[in-house]
C-alpha cells in the first residue's frame, strides 16, 4: 500500500502535467458528474491537494474533484488524445493543450463545492497531511497530548488516518525507533522532551522520504538518503545500540523494532 510520500509524488506528478494549463476536454464517466464537464473547459486546475489516499484537484472556478484510489483506482499521465491500451476502465479525463491526466478503475469520485468539501465525511474524519508544510511540530505535538489521542497506543495510533493522515506501516515502525519508543506506549506516559522528539519525527521522516524520494519498490525500500533503520530488517543489528532488530505482529501489521533501545 502507498504511504503519504508516494501518494504526494503521485499528485506531483500530475500537477507537473496539468496544473496552471487551460483545460481544453474535461470527460467524466459517471452519470453524476458529467454535467459539471463542460463547464470545466477553460478553467485550470490550480493545485493537487493530497489528504491521506484522497485526492483533491482543485479547479479555478472553485469547483474540487475528489477522488479516493482505495485499492484499485490509479493516475495516468498521457500526451493530450492519446488513449493508452488497458483493460482498466476510464474514469475521468482532464485533457490541456499538450497532456492529459486520466483516472482509472476508482469508484469513489465526485465534484464538490467549498461547502461540500468541509463536509465531505472522509475528509471529516481524516486528520491533517503530514506533507502539508503548513503543519507544525506543535501542531502535532498538541494533537498527540489531545484528549482524544493521548491514551492511544502508537502501534494502532500511527496507523490511525484520524490522527495524522499520510502515515502507513513504514513510516510507523521508522517513527517510533527514531524517536527511541516501544509500539506499546502512549503519549499520555512520555516526558515533555521525548513528545518533543516523537512529534518532530511524525513530521521530519515522512518529509524526509517524500523529499529524497524513496523507493516504493518493496524490495528496495530505501533511497538515497532515507535509508530504513528497522523496517523489512529483521536480524540485522542496530545502528543506534548494536542490539537486534526483531520482527513481530502489532495492531495487526508486521512491526520491526529494537528491544535494546525503544523503551
Ligand atoms: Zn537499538
Amino acid at each position: 500500500m502507498p504511504e503519504g510520500p508516494e501518494i504526494r509524488r503521485a499528485a506531483d506528478t500530475l500537477e507537473t502535467a496539468i496544473q496552471g494549463k487551460p483545460l481544453t476536454d474535461v470527460w467524466f464517466a459517471l452519470p453524476q458528474l458529467t454535467g459539471f464537464a463542460a463547464g470545466l473547459v477553460g478553467q485550470h486546475v490550480e493545485r493537487i491537494e493530497t489528504r491521506g489516499k484522497a485526492l483533491l484537484t482543485h479547479f479555478s472556478g472553485g469547483l474540487t474533484l475528489y477522488s479516493h484510489n482505495q485499492l484499485y483506482g490509479v493516475w495516468r499521465v498521457v500526451a493530450a488524445g492519446e488513449s493508452p491500451q488497458t483493460n482498466r476502465v476510464l474514469r475521468v479525463r482532464l485533457q490541456a493543450a499538450d497532456k492529459a491526466i486520466l483516472l482509472y478503475s476508482a469508484s469513489d469520485i465526485a465534484i464538490l463545492t467549498p461547502e461540500q468539501l468541509a463536509q465531505h465525511p472522509f475528509l471529516q474524519r481524516v486528520g491533517p497531511d503530514v506533507l502539508d508544510m503548513a503543519l507544525t511540530v506543535e501542531q502535532v505535538k498538541a494533537r498527540l497530548l489531545s484528549p482524544r489521542f493521548r491514551r492511544r497506543q502508537f502501534s494502532g495510533l500511527l496507523l490511525d488516518q484520524a490522527f495524522l493522515a499520510g502515515l502507513g506501516n513504514y513510516l510507523r515502525v521508522e517513527i517510533l525507533w527514531q524517536s527511541g519508543l516501544a509500539g506499546q506506549r502512549n503519549a499520555s506516559q512520555l516526558t515533555d522532551t521525548q513528545l518533543d522528539v516523537l512529534a518532530n519525527a511524525l513530521l521530519a521522516i515522512p518529509r524526509l522520504s517524500y523529499q529524497t524520494r524513496g523507493v516504493v519498490d518493496d524490495n528496495k525500500h530505501h533511497g538515497a538518503l532515507f535509508r530504513f533503520k528497522v523496517f523489512h530488517r529483521a536480524g540485522d543489528m542496530c545502528e543506534r545500540c548494536g542490539g537486534v532488530i526483531e520482527k513481530t505482529t502489532l495492531s495487526s501489521r508486521p512491526f520491526y523494532w529494537c528491544p535494546g533501545c525503544q523503551r
